[in-house]
């Protein structure tokens, strides 16, 4: 066979591969974890937070440190603390957590944790009362502008997931977060995980695009 004609059949199959390859989204589990401001990674260590290793987002780590949650009804030890610092404290938990902590706790996006409810934060040195901070974070697809492009999504878009497997289930009000910044992944929390039968290999798709009453699957 002509070697041209060879070269071009082999980059369509290429294409085509790559094409059916990126419709699926990798699902990761989020465990529940800490995010500390300066100040509070200083009163709860004595210093600044240090690398342990690095995460799936990048720019992301887990921290050497950990940390002791104290809610008015349960305590949860040696919970992860991930870098970088942050402008204010957050603490990520799932309802079980909240409801072993013995606290009510808002679903929210990271970052928006005006009126949430606030906890105790120990180490072996240290002590921190926050204020506000305890999310159950919710569902999120990190991409960059190139994968929301070939998804047809825009940032803060919501889409309904499929995610297939033993409990295959649909997500709804999935949230889109676009920066080029992003790996593509989905996160859930480990209700979620255990309600949908993850496993490392999970993997999803969007079935639904925005402003879709229902998904309709
Ligand atoms: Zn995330």
């Amino acid at each position: 066979m002509d070697e041209k004609l060879v070269e071009l059949i082999m980059g369509e199959l290429k294409k085509k591969l790559g094409e059916e390859v990126k419709t699926t989204i990798p699902v990761e589990l989020s465990a529940k974890h800490v995010h500390l401001s300066e100040a509070d990674s200083l009163a709860l260590f004595g210093g600044p937070l240090t690398y342990k290793r690095e995460l799936s987002q990048p720019g992301q780590f887990l921290c050497d440190q950990r940390v002791r949650l104290i809610g008015p009804k349960g305590v949860i030890d040696n919970v992860a603390v991930l870098g970088p610092a942050r402008s204010e404290s957050q603490v990520e938990v799932s309802i079980s957590d909240s409801r072993a902590l013995g606290l009510k706790v808002p679903i929210r996006q990271s970052g928006d944790i005006a009126g949430t409810p606030g906890i105790v934060l120990a180490s072996s040195t240290g002590i921190v009362g926050l204020e506000q901070g305890v999310i159950v974070a919710g569902r999120h697809i990190h991409m960059s502008p190139g994968d929301a492009e070939r998804f047809g999504v825009k940032d803060k878009d919501l889409v309904c997931v499929n995610m297939t497997g033993t409990r295959p289930v649909v997500f709804r009000d999935v949230l889109i977060r676009v920066s080029s910044d992003f790996n593509l992944a989905m996160h859930i929390d480990f209700d979620e995980g255990n309600g949908s039968g993850w496993t490392p290999a999970s993997e999803c798709t969007i079935v639904k695009q925005p402003q879709a009453e229902f998904c309709g699957v």
